[in-house]
């Protein structure tokens, strides 16, 4: 059991993934964890169905919502190498345990949902119901070693 790719664009998924590996490394390892996870609880694969998505294609995906359900436009994290869409089809009955899985990462995260989640699980118009997954590691800026500091090391 395997990360696979959506068939309909699988050679343009497996070169968004190359580059994801390179911009965001620890959105790859979050994705490849879980699917190592759903292996062991049903052996089936996870499948990516979109990584890069333009600004201006996101804004047309949400125009067709009703103006009352519609989020506020906000930067999509699809256009910034911060975000991956998994299909749930044939997982359903684990979709409550994957999300819990993927929100261990959320006190990690620098790059939250609106709602400070790494994951959440939605439906947009005709696109399938589908898991959006956002993460970007926290960086901790190291402090330079102070002459107190330097004097306990000692
Ligand atoms: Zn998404």
């Amino acid at each position: 059991m395997a990360l696979t790719f959506d068939p309909r664009c699988k050679k343009l998924l497996q070169e968004e993934y190359a580059r994801l590996k390179y911009f965001n490394g620890p959105l790859c390892s979050i994705v490849e964890g879980l699917s190592a996870y759903v292996s062991g609880l049903c052996k089936k694969d996870v499948m990516v169905t979109c990584i890069c998505r333009t600004q201006a294609r996101n804004d047309e995906i949400y125009a067709c919502m009703k103006e009352k359900a519609r989020p506020k436009p906000r930067k999509t994290a699809h256009s910034v190498y911060a975000a991956i869409d998994l299909r749930s089809r044939g997982l359903e009955k684990h979709i409550p345990a994957m999300l819990d899985w993927l929100n261990q990462y959320n006190s990690s995260n620098a790059n939250p949902t609106k709602s400070g989640r790494t994951a959440f699980f939605h439906e947009v118009n005709g696109h399938g119901p589908h898991f959006h997954v956002q993460y970007q590691l926290k960086t901790i800026k190291q402090k330079p070693l102070t002459k107190m500091h330097a004097k306990q090391v000692r």
